[in-house]
């Protein structure tokens, strides 16, 4: 996105990776402008968020890829009250929870891009949003969505 036209408003913590390091591959991903999840190399089950563990089979053998689309909008909200100082001014805006049906149904929140009083549909096709925030002493990329 261009500059100026950032989901996230100024005042908001940005997000911080683990301190454990497990979700770095993420993070470096979306500096990159790719979305990635952590996905078995035993039995090739996809999960999110990551996890040193296995859901399904309890290996340790984990491994990030890209998510295969398409994402769909499988839930939403238009949040009218600001939950933190910051987005007094801000709202309202739209919070979605996308889902990969071609990668195990994972789900991703994020916001929905855009006109914050658009129509918003279940089921919808969406895309990934790369909003970078290179303006701290820690840059990073947040993932939001846009009706695809
Ligand atoms: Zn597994």
């Amino acid at each position: 996105m261009s500059e100026g036209s950032t989901v996230l408003p100024t005042g908001i913590p940005g997000p911080v990776p683990s301190p454990d390091g497990l979700d770095a591959p993420y993070w470096e991903a979306t500096r990159r402008h790719e979305l990635v999840a952590q996905r078995c190399r035993a039995c090739g089950g996809w999960q999110w968020y990551a996890e040193w563990i296995c859901h399904r089979c309890h290996s340790f053998d984990l491994g990030f890829e890209p998510v295969p689309g398409p994402a769909i909008l499988f839930s939403w909200e238009r949040a009218h009250h600001p939950v933190h100082p910051a987005l007094r001014d801000a709202g309202p805006y739209v919070v979605v929870l996308v889902e990969f049906p071609e990668a195990d149904g994972i789900r991703m929140l994020g916001n929905l891009a855009g006109d914050p009083m658009q129509a918003v549909e279940i089921g919808a096709r969406v895309e990934p949003v790369f909003e970078d925030h290179d303006e701290g002493a820690i840059p990073f990329t947040l993932v939001q969505w846009r009706r695809g």
